[in-house]
C-alpha cells in the first residue's frame, strides 16, 4: 500500500475541443480549450484565473460535480481491483486464510451514465493570451478574465 493509484479517465469535450469547468470560488461555469499533450501553444501555469470572477485556483480544482461523479464511477472498478490486490498481498503466506476480495468487495457508486458535452456557450479570445481561448455563456461576454494572467477584457 501507500502507492498512488493513477487512473486515466476520459472526459468528453465539446465539438470545438473545449472542456466544461466550474469555478471553485464563484461556482459559475465556463469552458477552457483542452490542449493536446504535446501542443506547444499550451500555457504551463500553476494557477488558472476564473474567466467569470477573476479569482485564481490550482489547475486541478475546476471539476464540475458531474465530472467528479463520472470520474468516481469510471475509476471504481480500478480502485476495487487495487484494494483486492493489496488484500491478497497482505494475506499471502498466512495459513488457513483464503481471500477472494473481488467477490465481497463492492464500492457503492452511483453510475451517472455516459457524460456528454453540449455545444453551448460562445468562444472568446483573450487579447493578451489568444492561444488560450475560452467559452462563456452569452450574457457573460462583456467582462471576461484571461485564464492565464487574469486580465479583464470584453469580447
Ligand atoms: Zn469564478
Ligand atoms: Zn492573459
Amino acid at each position: 500500500m501507500g502507492e498512488d493509484i493513477s487512473i486515466p479517465v476520459q472526459l468528453p469535450l465539446d465539438s470545438d475541443g473545449f472542456l466544461r469547468r466550474e469555478c471553485p470560488n464563484c461556482e459559475q461555469e465556463f469552458k477552457w480549450y483542452h490542449h493536446q499533450e504535446d501542443d506547444p501553444d499550451a500555457e504551463r501555469v500553476d494557477q488558472c484565473h476564473c474567466p467569470r470572477c477573476g479569482v485564481a485556483a490550482a489547475p486541478d480544482s475546476w471539476w464540475t460535480p458531474d465530472q467528479l461523479a463520472y470520474m468516481q464511477s469510471a475509476a471504481a472498478p480500478e480502485i476495487e481491483r487495487a484494494i483486492g490486490d493489496a488484500l491478497r498481498d497482505a494475506f499471502r503466506g498466512v495459513k488457513g486464510v483464503r481471500v477472494s476480495p473481488n467477490r465481497n468487495l463492492r464500492l457503492d457508486v452511483d453510475n451517472p451514465g455516459q457524460l456528454t458535452e453540449p455545444d453551448d456557450m460562445v468562444i472568446v479570445e483573450p487579447p493578451c493570451h489568444p492561444n488560450e481561448p475560452l467559452k462563456v455563456p452569452d450574457e457573460a461576454t462583456s467582462q471576461v478574465h484571461c485564464l492565464v494572467c487574469g486580465a479583464a477584457f470584453a469580447a
